[in-house]
């Protein structure tokens, strides 16, 4: 592994990877020397650097400055953000949307740095209950807000195609701070807008 020079994030050597593509195959019985996995390795490697590339991001880049003033402080809220991670016990996908709302106290965040927020905290290994507050935690440095809810709704291939097998079940988690924490009426009031 290479340290990349900028924050000391660490930058994957794809051709490790790709040697270790390549081992594994062997160990599941498969020859890895096939047509049909002759180029495998490869194009796992890079597509595992892609779906990990929420580490080597970092928030203030993500973010780039797009919070604008806003004299309301009403709420504001993004729904249906569609996600796409992997979980930490298995590296198997899960996927869904994600729900963010807050209550500004005169800053905003430009739309779609919503969407790169959660992106950034999805393209790791991840367990869906820790992105979720990772992104709240996130939204309410960035904007200052006087209050955030982030709700995650998804389905894990985990246990869709292994374990129980229980193709329909999806988890719903959710994280408050600030006010959606402690205010019932604002927490209401977030829930029926979502
Ligand atoms: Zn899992």
């Amino acid at each position: 592994m290479k340290k990349n020079t900028k924050k000391n994030v660490v930058k994957p050597d794809e051709r490790r990877i790709a040697a270790l593509v390549k081992e594994l195959l062997s160990e599941l019985g498969e020859d890895p020397e096939r047509e049909g996995l002759v180029k495998t390795p490869a194009r796992v490697a890079k597509s595992l650097v892609y779906l990990t590339r929420g580490y080597r991001q970092d928030i203030k880049a993500v973010v780039n400055n797009a919070k604008f003033e806003s004299g309301t402080n009403h709420m504001v809220i993004l729904k249906g953000i569609e996600l796409y991670s992997m979980c930490e016990h298995h590296m198997l996908p899960f996927y869904g949307q994600c729900s963010i709302g807050y209550i500004s106290q005169g800053k905003v965040l430009g739309v779609s740095k919503l969407a790169r927020i959660v992106d950034m905290f999805a393209r790791r290994l991840q367990i869906q209950e820790r992105m979720t507050e990772e992104i709240a935690n996130a939204v309410m440095e960035e904007t200052g807000a006087e209050g955030v809810g982030v709700i995650i709704k998804a389905k894990h291939l985990c246990m869709m195609m292994r374990g129980v097998e229980k193709q329909n079940s999806e988890m719903t988690t959710s994280a408050v701070l600030g006010t959606f924490r402690t205010d019932e009426k604002v927490r209401q009031e977030f829930l029926s807008l979502i």
